[in-house]
């Protein structure tokens, strides 16, 4: 079955077409990873999923319904889970009362099993030892943690990442690798935006490329970095 479906989908910011035309298929259980220069239109197509925007044209379709016109809330609840680029806690909220509020209201959980799925997200994502703290005080590093905890947190079934590993340690990235493989175990289906090339080649099945809101490659990683458009599009490779 395919979890996630785009059809000839565009989106323009005034005469500035973000989204242009943009048709792939994700099969359930997929991990698939988004690469592009800075401005490709990656956070966009997160948006289109996820709701917050709505396209001009195409349609969206989440594990074989269409939900094109239905708003973030319900496709979170349907299973769309996402981070933000920028994280965006509820700042006055301690972490763990930010991910409450992610499985209250995201979840298909029922009351009493939330604070227990709560807590294992605290610790599968390293954050145990701040559950106390205002999320407004947390550094970047812990905030990224957060957002990641905050998504697990509405149960999702397709997981969307938005450039989640940038800026950690070696390490701090292996065990995000880690925590990301651990998901897909369970079946969870992942969308991963990131830069950090060896960290998203280590999880993903395979690579779509955007370049000025279009898709100009999608395909097994290798096959992918292999290909002579991509690398002279995609900053950082040298050609
Ligand atoms: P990426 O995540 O690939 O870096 P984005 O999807 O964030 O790119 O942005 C793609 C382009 O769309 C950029 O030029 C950005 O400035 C523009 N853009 C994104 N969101 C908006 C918005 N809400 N209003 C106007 N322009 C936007
Ligand atoms: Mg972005």
């Amino acid at each position: 079955m395919l979890i996630l479906e785009l059809q000839n989908v565009s989106k323009s910011f005034g005469a500035l077409r973000v989204t242009d035309d943009v048709t792939f298929a994700v099969p359930e259980g997929e991990a698939l990873g988004v690469i592009g220069p800075n401005g490709a239109g990656k956070s966009t197509l997160f948006n289109l999923i996820a709701g917050t925007i709505r396209p001009e044209a195409g349609a969206i379709r989440f594990a074989g319904r269409n939900v094109t016109s239905e708003p973030p809330m319900t496709r979170c609840q349907r299973g769309v889970g996402r981070t933000f680029q920028i994280p965006q806690p509820f700042e006055q909220l301690t972490v763990f009362e930010n991910l409450l509020v992610a499985a209250a209201f995201g979840s298909r959980k029922r009351e009493r099993e939330v604070t227990d799925s709560c807590a294992e997200i605290l610790v599968e994502t390293g954050l145990f030892s701040r559950a106390n703290q205002l999320a407004g005080a947390l550094g970047l590093l812990q905030r990224k943690r957060l957002e990641l905890a905050r998504a697990l947190a509405t149960d999702p079934k397709l997981l969307l990442l938005d450039e989640i590993a940038g800026g950690l340690t070696e390490a701090e990235c292996h065990s995000l690798v880690e925590t990301i493989r651990g998901l897909r175990r369970r079946g969870v289906s992942i969308i991963w935006i990131e830069h950090v090339l060896h960290a998203l080649n280590a999880v993903v099945d395979r690579l779509l490329v955007l370049n000025f809101g279009r898709v100009i490659g999608v395909g097994k990683p290798e096959a992918i970095m292999a290909s002579r458009e991509v690398r002279e599009v995609y900053v950082g490779i040298d050609v």
